[in-house]
């Protein structure tokens, strides 16, 4: 991804948080989006909706910016600038990490639930679960921390009485994904109405990540 122009990627910033807004995956001041540029991220300004962010207000930070650095006085990135600076810098499979308040995924977040195994889509954050990371107050480094641990072999998490993480190799695929959580969410909050959800098993779970290796390519199933 790491786009050469940048004023290209700065743009595609500010459709991704338009895009998570026609979703109905993220409202208002809340959420967040990076993307991977140069020996750095470009990350969204704090407390700015995404009707009213300019492509300029899009703020450059270099991977190894800290806490007591000029450029944070001078610049407002958004609150949480060390998760997506923790993410990007120890994770080489991803360029773009979004953050939302989506609702139904912030409700189980809220009662600090993992999403367990109840669909074949849970794989597609990774794994067998898509994991809830303990709260922590926003924009801490604790937060980033505890973020970067349930983002173990996993592409997307819940944060405890706060929202999700989703990251992509790309802006469309961590958009995708966010909004897959989400739909995951809802599907687990229904299927809660009738008792408790019977899940796939360990083995079925290990045969969906396997066709997920090569699902969508050419050739593949
Ligand atoms: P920012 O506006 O600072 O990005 O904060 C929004 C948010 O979701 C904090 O967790
Ligand atoms: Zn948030």
């Amino acid at each position: 991804m790491i786009a050469a122009d940048e004023g290209a990627l700065r743009r595609a910033i500010v459709e991704t948080s338009l895009e998570m807004e026609r979703l109905g995956i993220n409202q208002g001041t809340s959420g967040n989006v990076s993307a991977r540029y140069r020996e750095g991220l470009l990350i969204t300004p704090s407390g700015t909706s995404a009707r009213e962010l300019d492509e300029k207000d899009i703020v450059w930070l270099p991977l190894d910016i800290s806490d007591d650095a000029e450029l944070l006085r001078l610049e407002r990135p958004s609150s949480e600038w060390r998760i997506h600076r923790d993410i990007l810098r120890a994770r080489a499979d991803v360029d773009a990490v979004v953050h939302t308040h989506s609702i139904a995924a912030t409700a189980l977040a809220i009662h600090g639930r993992d999403i367990p195994a109840l669909h074949y889509m849970v794989a597609a954050a990774g794994g067998k679960s898509i994991r809830c990371a303990p709260y922590a107050v926003f924009g801490s480094q604790q937060l980033s921390d505890h973020a970067l641990a349930a983002l173990d072999d996993r592409r997307a998490c819940l944060l405890a009485h706060h929202g999700v993480i989703a990251l992509g190799e790309n802006l469309a695929r961590a958009v995708w994904l966010a909004h897959e959580v989400e739909v995951l969410a809802k599907q687990y909050l229904l299927a809660l109405q009738i008792g408790a959800p019977p899940l796939l098993s360990d083995q079925q779970m290990d045969e969906v990540l396997e066709r997920f290796k090569t699902y969508g390519r050419r050739n593949s199933l």
